[in-house]
C-alpha cells in the first residue's frame, strides 16, 4: 500500500469509524448469535491474491459489527466500562504508523520519555505520593492490563522476599499471598504464573461492605508464618470487581510495613476516579502502596489496553526483571541515566502506548476527565435512587463510583430471569455478579456516550421485567 493509498483508505477508515460512533444509538447494544455463525461468514482461506480495500472494510459491516457487543453503546452497562475516545484511537493510529519499539531507551528514545513523563503526568492528576514519581526513584509504566500489573507486582514481591534467591534459584519456600475474597481473578493467576501456587493465595475474610479485614489479613499472616511460609504479597483493592469496595488501606498498610510484605494496590476500575478531588478519599493510605494500577482503559477515555502501574522504588522491580543480552547491550544503559521498559514488564517489545494517553490528557485537560467521572458517578447516583423508590429491590451493596448493585428481593431465579429478559431486547446490557452468595445484578455507567436519559429507559426497561411485560425474542 503506498502513502497516497494509504492516505485514500485511511480517511475511508476514520470515516466509518466515526460513522459506527455517530449510528451506536440505533442498533442492538448486544448480538443475538449462536456461536460458529460469524465464522461461518468467512471463506475457510485467505485470500490467494489481495482485495479490495473496498471488499474489507464492506465485510466489517458484513461479518463484523454484526458479531459485536458494542461497549461504546450509551446503553452498555454491563462488566466495567471500556472506554475509547477519538483522542484515544487517533493516538494510537499514529503508534501503529510510526511502528517503534520502546523496549529500550536506545530503540527509540521518545518512546520511552514521553511515557515517563506522561505517567508523572498522571500521577499528580490523581494526586499519588511524591514517591511515585520517576525524579524521587519510582515511576511509571504502561502495562497492557491489571492482570500483567499484578504479575508484575508478584514476581517484584517475591524478589524481595526470598532476598534475590527467586532470581537465581526459583521458588524453593513457600511463599503467601493475601488479598480479600473479593480480590480479582487476576490475582490468583498471577500467584499460579509466578510458580508461587494456587493453594499459597489466601482470600482474606470481608466486612459486612465487603472490604479486607484487617484483624483477619494480621491472622492468616501469622498463621502462616507459624506454619513456616514466607508472606511475600498483599494485593488490597480500590473498587472492587463485583461491587466497588474499597479495603481500608490505612490498616493494612500499616500491617505491611510491620511484616515487611508488598504492598500492590488495585485500583483497575476506580483509580480513575481519583482525578476528581471529592473521590480522593478512596486513595487514603496509598502512601503504603510499594506498587499501584489503574486501568485508563476502563474509565479514562483511553482505548485498551492502558494500564498505568506505578512504582515507589524502581529499582525493586527491575532487580527481579533484568536481563541483559548482548545484543541489547549499549552506552546508555550502562550509564545508569536511562529508563529501559524492558526491566518493567514480561515482554520485551512494547509499542508507543503513550502517545494515545497523551492525546487524551492533552485533548480533554483535567477538567474533562473530572467532566467525564463526575458524570458517569451522578448517572449512577440517579440509578440507584430510582431502585430505592421501588420496594420490590434492593440495593445490595454501597455504590460510591458509578457501578450500582442491585436485585429483586428474594429468590435468585427471577433475578436470572431479569437479566436475561432485559439483554434480549437489544435495548440495554447488563452483567451479574454474586455478593454473599446471592445473585446480583450490575449496572456499571461509564461509557463516553451515556447520559442520564439513558440509564432512565434501561430502568423503565428493569421495571418492565420486572412486571413480565418484557419478552425478549431471543
Ligand atoms: C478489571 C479488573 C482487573 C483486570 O483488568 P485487566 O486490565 O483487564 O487485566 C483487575 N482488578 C480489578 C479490581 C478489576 O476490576
Amino acid at each position: 500500500m503506498t502513502p497516497d493509498e494509504f492516505r485514500r483508505y485511511g480517511y475511508e477508515v476514520v470515516d466509518w469509524i466515526a460513522n459506527y460512533w455517530a449510528n451506536l444509538e440505533t442498533v442492538p447494544v448486544s448480538p443475538d448469535l449462536r456461536p460458529g455463525e460469524i465464522a461461518a461468514r468467512m471463506p475457510d482461506r485467505a485470500p490467494e491474491t489481495g482485495d479490495d480495500f473496498a471488499a474489507i472494510l464492506g465485510d466489517l459491516d458484513r461479518v463484523v459489527t454484526p458479531g459485536l457487543t458494542h461497549w461504546q453503546h450509551p446503553a452498555f452497562f454491563g462488566y466495567f466500562p471500556a472506554n475509547t475516545s477519538g483522542p484515544s484511537v487517533l493516538g494510537d493510529l499514529v503508534c501503529a504508523g510510526l511502528g517503534v519499539q520502546g523496549m529500550l531507551w536506545l530503540s527509540s528514545p521518545a518512546a520511552t520519555e514521553v511515557e515517563t513523563v506522561v505517567l508523572d503526568w498522571l500521577a499528580d492528576l490523581l494526586d499519588l505520593p511524591p514517591a511515585f514519581r520517576s525524579r524521587a526513584g519510582g515511576g511509571g509504566v504502561i502495562q497492557d492490563s491489571a492482570s500483567s500489573a499484578a504479575l508484575v507486582a508478584t514476581l517484584a514481591a517475591l524478589h524481595r522476599a526470598s532476598g534475590g534467591e527467586w532470581r537465581r534459584a526459583g521458588i524453593r519456600q513457600r511463599y503467601t499471598v493475601y488479598t480479600s475474597t473479593q480480590g480479582h481473578s487476576s490475582i490468583e493467576k498471577a500467584a499460579r504464573i509466578a510458580g508461587a501456587g494456587d493453594a499459597n493465595v489466601r482470600a482474606v475474610e470481608v466486612d459486612d461492605e465487603y472490604r479486607m479485614r484487617p484483624d483477619a489479613l494480621r491472622a492468616a499472616l501469622d498463621a502462616d508464618r507459624a506454619a513456616g511460609c514466607t508472606p511475600a504479597l498483599v494485593v488490597a483493592t480500590i473498587g472492587t470487581t463485583s461491587t466497588t469496595a474499597v479495603d481500608p488501606l490505612p490498616e493494612i498498610g500499616a500491617i505491611c510495613c510491620e511484616y515487611g510484605v508488598w504492598l500492590h494496590v488495585d485500583a483497575a476500575y476506580a483509580g480513575a476516579a481519583a482525578v476528581c478531588p471529592e473521590l480522593r478519599w478512596s486513595h487514603a493510605g496509598v502512601e503504603y502502596a510499594d506498587s499501584y494500577c489503574f486501568d485508563p482503559h476502563k474509565w479514562l477515555l483511553t482505548g485498551f489496553d492502558c494500564d498505568a502501574f506505578w512504582l515507589a522504588d524502581r529499582a525493586e522491580l527491575v532487580r527481579a526483571l533484568t536481563v541483559l543480552p548482548e545484543f541489547l547491550r549499549n552506552a546508555a544503559t550502562e550509564s545508569g541515566e536511562v529508563i529501559d521498559y524492558r526491566d518493567w514488564q514480561v515482554p520485551l517489545g512494547r509499542r508507543f502506548r503513550a502517545l494515545k494517553l497523551w492525546f487524551v490528557l492533552r485533548w480533554y485537560g483535567a477538567e474533562g476527565l473530572r467532566a467525564h467521572i463526575r458524570s458517569s458517578v451522578t448517572v449512577a447516583q440517579r440509578f440507584a435512587e430510582w431502585v430505592r423508590a421501588d420496594g420490590r429491590f434492593e440495593i445490595v451493596a454501597p455504590h460510591p463510583f458509578s457501578l450500582v448493585c442491585f436485585r429483586l428481593r428474594g429468590a435468585d431465579a427471577p433475578n436470572e430471569e431479569l437479566l436475561r429478559a432485559v439483554n434480549a431486547t437489544g435495548q440495554a446490557y447488563l452483567t451479574h455478579t454474586k455478593v454473599g452468595g446471592r445473585y446480583v445484578l450490575r449496572l456499571a455507567v461509564g461509557a463516553p456516550a451515556t447520559e442520564e436519559r439513558h440509564a432512565a429507559a434501561t430502568w423503565k426497561l428493569i421495571q418492565a421485567a420486572a412486571d413480565g411485560r418484557v419478552t425478549g425474542s431471543r
